[in-house]
């Protein structure tokens, strides 16, 4: 029997595609449903923290593009909102968002994430002191209609009750305020790649489009304030053609490298190093430096050396319309 629909409760679902998380060897299906054309996973679960520090891998998606983070400055900025307002920024990772808020002169910002070294990054990233280590449930009691916009940038994908999640982030805002929401787009056109291992559950436990989003934000009272897809950066192309493969390849030879050079000895982990402490801001940045730059020069030669590849589909697929990997949402509570 195929489940209700979690975004509009409707029924009439079908599944349209089976999967299998490489991680936990469970299988899935994506459901569509036939009311509100919205799409899901079966079962509809978070795979909790240990599924995540297992697939640490998924991190480093192209969801946290640069093309994305640029098309939420630039969406926020235009906003115009005076500097007093009071921002809150949920699943706010190392404070990408909240720096450039600070940074253009909000003052009054808070942020929270489940993660202590994403927490801490983030404060000294922005510069702010009121992030916190919280889940939403945590943070909610004693704060509603308290913030002037609340933003969760790829976050709504990866929870397992959509509606449930969306109405809390209601509940904060001021009298018309405004939620500022970011997702994968699935209208991004899948090349020879197909889907990203990214975009599969428990992952991702619904996808996107602005048809989709817009349905499903009206459907919770919300009123349309603005929604963009980013332009197709050449980056997507590439990692469709190429990037996977590649990048696993690159990333197992760097691994070969350090075993040759440190007999297997495990170094710390980012968040190990982070949490700690001891290294400080700059031991933090040495750190991440000495870790990607290997792999960064790498990616920068095959990208140069594919680029009479890659750079003429990406001129096609442009030319054609394809929009790129990010959606974002700006809706205001009636
Ligand atoms: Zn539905």
């Amino acid at each position: 029997m195929t489940p209700a629909c979690p975004l509009c409760g409707g029924g009439r679902c079908a599944p349209f595609e089976l999967s299998t998380d490489p991680v936990s060897g469970r299988s899935y299906a994506f459901v569509r449903c036939g009311g509100c054309g919205g799409e899901f996973a079966d079962p509809m679960e978070n795979p909790g923290p240990e599924w995540y520090a297992k697939a640490a891998f998924y991190n480093e998606d192209a969801c946290r593009s640069g093309a994305a983070a640029r098309l939420r400055g630039g969406v926020f900025l235009e906003l115009g909102l005076a500097k007093d307002a009071r921002l809150l920024d949920v699943g706010c990772g190392a404070g990408e968002f909240l720096a450039l808020a600070a940074g253009a002169g909000y003052s009054r910002c808070s942020g929270i994430d489940f993660s202590p070294a994403q927490v801490r990054l983030a404060r000294e990233n922005s510069g702010l002191e009121d992030i916190s280590v919280a889940s939403l449930e945590e943070f909610l009691p004693g704060r509603d209609g308290s913030f002037d916009l609340v933003s969760a940038f790829e976050v709504l994908e990866h929870q397992p009750a959509p509606a449930d999640f969306v109405k809390k982030l209601k509940g904060l805002l001021a009298p018309g305020g405004l939620l500022m929401l970011s997702v994968p787009n699935a209208a991004r056109p899948l090349l020879f790649g197909g889907r990203e291992a990214w975009d599969y559950p428990p992952h991702h436990l619904t996808r996107w489009d602005a048809g989709r989003l817009d349905r499903f934000l009206a459907g919770l009272g919300l009123e349309k304030v603005g929604l963009k897809d980013s332009e197709l950066p050449a980056e997507h192309v590439y990692n469709q053609l190429f990037g996977v493969k590649l990048d696993a390849a690159v990333k197992g030879a760097i691994a070969a490298v350090k075993r040759l050079l440190f007999g297997g000895k495990a170094a710390a982990s980012m968040d190990e190093i982070v949490a700690s402490g001891a290294a400080g801001a700059a031991g933090v940045l040495r750190f991440r430096l000495a870790r990607r730059l290997p792999a960064a020069a790498l990616k920068l030669f095959f990208r140069a050396l594919l680029l009479p590849v890659y750079l003429p589909l990406w001129l096609f697929y442009s030319a054609a319309g394809h929009r790129g990997t990010s959606l974002v949402a700006v809706y205001r509570a009636k």
